[in-house]
């Protein structure tokens, strides 16, 4: 008979070890097998300071990387319309609007009418850049603290961040320069509203 202090955190540590996700906390695990029926196969949530995702029926995290990729990769069809997105113009419109060119052209149109539409072009690309100088610092800070054992990309591939890096030194290197092209962003951004 199992002692009361013998409790599932135990077992799922155990579980942890046999499979080799020794570096995936317990606790997190727990609030996971409670909220199965929350997530299905392929939904990507983000669960303390981690993005997860399921994938083959296995809860599994999902590096900055494959998410900026999912971004950038496009579904077949317009998410908007429908249609199947095979013009030239459809990928550049996608990656910044999420969806088609005809789509895009139909919304600017009806912008145009008012008088808001330079103001939204110029947002639409600080914003875009504000979004990726976000990611990327994230992305960069998490590729150098995270832990010697590596981390499994969605695809399966065991990444890891080889050699003597000093963590401190680059995670103030990353930061200082992401805030200095926020800064210079955000400033541009305030100067066009006030225009
Ligand atoms: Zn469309």
């Amino acid at each position: 008979m199992l002692k009361k202090e013998f409790k599932r955190k135990d077992v799922q540590r155990a579980r942890n070890l046999i499979t080799g996700k020794t570096g995936v906390s317990t606790g997190t695990q727990i609030g996971y097998n409670k909220k199965t029926e929350d997530y299905k196969e392929g939904d990507v949530w983000t669960e303390g300071r981690k993005t997860w995702t399921i994938k083959n029926s296995i809860k599994q995290t999902v590096s900055k990387l494959d998410v900026i990729k999912k971004e950038v990769f496009m579904p077949l069809s317009c998410p908007c319309c429908g249609k199947i997105m095979k013009k030239r113009l459809d990928k550049p419109n996608y990656k910044i609007h999420k969806k088609c060119h005809d789509c895009v052209v139909e919304f600017e149109h009806k912008l145009r009418y008012t008088n808001k539409y330079n103001e939204y072009i110029k947002n639409l690309k600080i914003k875009n850049s504000l979004d990726i100088v976000d990611e990327m610092e994230s992305y960069l800070l998490d590729a150098i603290n995270t832990s010697n054992s590596g981390y499994i990309s969605e695809d399966g591939v065991v990444e890891k961040w080889i050699g003597g890096v000093d963590k401190n030194e680059w995670s103030k290197k990353i930061k200082e320069a992401s805030q200095t092209r926020r800064k210079h962003l955000k400033k541009e951004l305030n100067d066009k509203k006030g225009a």
